[in-house]
């Protein structure tokens, strides 16, 4: 098994208590409870680890994960990612998520968001 660090994501040896690399607390990691966690693990490097930290947030209706899932929505690079944290912002409250992506998404993308969010609608 490979262990990371949870800040910078170096990988490292099990037994330490400090990174090698940015210096971080594992101890202030441990005192970390489960939801601290998970929005931690958004920017993790394991993109698997990444989408199930967007799902369990989701999932879980965490709001304080609101700011960070839009934060890495804006800095990935990776659809199928962006679709995740998408998919647990509308999880956690359509309306602020809604917000952000007319904000957020311009031309073609926010043509396909408003389809989408129609026939949502009209599902529930
Ligand atoms: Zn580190």
């Amino acid at each position: 098994m490979k262990f990371f660090c949870p800040k910078c994501h170096w990988e490292m040896p099990a037994d330490v208590v400090q990174c090698s690399h940015c210096g971080y607390d594992l101890n202030r990691w441990q005192r970390l409870d489960y939801d601290q966690k998970l929005i931690q693990a958004l920017s993790h490097n394991e993109v698997n680890t990444r989408m199930r930290a967007a799902r369990l947030l989701g999932l879980r209706r965490i709001r304080n994960a609101i700011p960070e899932l839009q934060k890495q929505f804006l800095f990935s690079q990776d659809p199928y990612f962006q679709a995740e944290v998408m998919e647990a912002l509308f999880d956690i409250d359509k309306e602020a998520a809604k917000i952000f992506f007319r904000q957020t998404l311009t031309g073609k993308e926010s043509v396909i968001l408003e389809r989408t969010w129609e026939q949502q609608l009209r599902k529930n």
